[in-house]
């Protein structure tokens, strides 16, 4: 087990008043963990210390040529007053799936693990209590040898920080209106769509512009080879309710392995629905929505949990989906998932780990 070298900020910060008010991503708590790489030495000198600015050289290999990976999770505060994470091996599992992809080296597993929970418990008080708020957990590795060479980097450094976030939705979960993008796309299989890398986020910052422009909230992408068929939403996964099956893309290479995805098919299988993982296809889709179908649409992630799509639009098409309201699957499954984080339903698969 490692062991973190703890130095505490003597200048702590103000929290925010109304944690409803934060744009998401946007404040950072007083402390952050850092681990560095050298090849020959390993990971070393694991330590807790104030939130600030660090120097990096301009030749760091991040800066040109991307090797970077990055999680995203979440600790939550429950009704009873512990503190908890959800589901945090599966994120930690997905990023060394994510570091063997971009030649970065593995991080043990339980020295992640221990480090998330070490910097957690410092800033503990700056878990937001209200419902639906938690503390975003922002793990990432960056290649930091100064070299302008197209080659894997010989030093890295894992950090982890974290942002207090308020609810998602304010007032109920709100549909979004998403289009299926038909010209670019995010990843194709081979490439590192399966890797939570920026690249991947740099590649898809063009169609998003695009669609935000027509006044759409997301895209949909399809498959890097063929355009035919459905992978996934900007940082969700994407689920559909055709004739009371539940039905997600399969998990083929470029599609990223969410755990909330994964959530929701355990949630639903728990509640008697039949859930398939498989291939399909933009027209299977576009059948569904005209002839009805298509009853409901939600993404997953673990930002927003369920994101419920009110408004699909392929090509010049646009259907709305269940009137534009919310699914009841869709409403379940998020008050299940949600509630099982704030600890008011039962964990019955252990998915809570508690910090303490
Ligand atoms: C992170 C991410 C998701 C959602 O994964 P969760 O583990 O459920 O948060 C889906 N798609 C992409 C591209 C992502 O980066």
């Amino acid at each position: 087990m490692i062991k973190i070298k703890i130095n505490k900020t003597k200048h702590p910060k103000m929290k925010p008043k109304d944690e409803d008010d934060i744009v998401f991503g946007s404040i950072f708590t007083d402390h952050m963990f850092i681990m560095d790489y050298i090849e020959g030495k390993g990971w070393i000198n694991p330590r807790i210390e104030e939130y600030k600015d660090f120097k990096i050289s301009p030749a760091a290999l991040v800066f040109h040529y991307g090797q970077s990976m990055f999680e995203g999770m979440k600790a939550y505060k429950t009704e009873d007053g512990r503190v908890v994470l959800f589901r945090p091996m599966k994120n930690i599992e997905r990023a060394n799936k994510s570091n063997q992809r971009l030649c970065i080296p593995e991080i043990p597993e339980e020295d992640f693990l221990e480090a998330v929970k070490e910097l957690v418990k410092i800033d503990e008080d700056w878990i937001p209590t209200k419902k639906g708020s938690s503390l975003y957990i922002r793990p990432f590795v960056i290649a930091t040898e100064p070299s302008l060479n197209v080659v894997p980097s010989k030093e890295f450094k894992f950090m982890i920080i974290l942002s207090p976030v308020g609810a998602y939705y304010k007032e109920g979960l709100n549909p979004v209106k998403i289009w299926i993008e038909d010209e670019y796309v995010r990843a194709v299989r081979g490439g590192i769509g399966e890797a939570k890398t920026g690249g991947n986020y740099a590649a898809s910052m063009l169609s998003q512009e695009k669609a935000h422009e027509a006044g759409y909230s997301q895209v949909l992408w399809l498959d890097g080879i063929e355009h035919k068929y459905i992978e996934e939403v900007g940082a969700m996964n994407i689920f559909f309710k055709i004739k009371g099956k539940i039905i997600t893309p399969m998990l083929n290479g470029s599609i990223l392995r969410g755990v909330t995805r994964d959530s929701v098919i355990e949630v639903c299988k728990d509640m008697g629905l039949v859930v398939e993982e498989r291939k399909i296809s933009v027209e299977e889709l576009y059948e569904a929505a005209k002839d009805g179908s298509l009853e409901e649409v939600f993404g997953s992630g673990t930002a927003a949990v369920i994101s419920p799509v009110g408004t699909l639009k392929f090509g010049s098409d646009v259907f709305s989906i269940n009137n534009g309201n919310i699914g009841e699957v869709s409403q379940k499954v998020y008050d299940t998932i949600t509630g099982i984080q704030k600890g008011v339903v039962e964990d019955k698969h252990n998915w809570l780990v508690e910090i303490s």
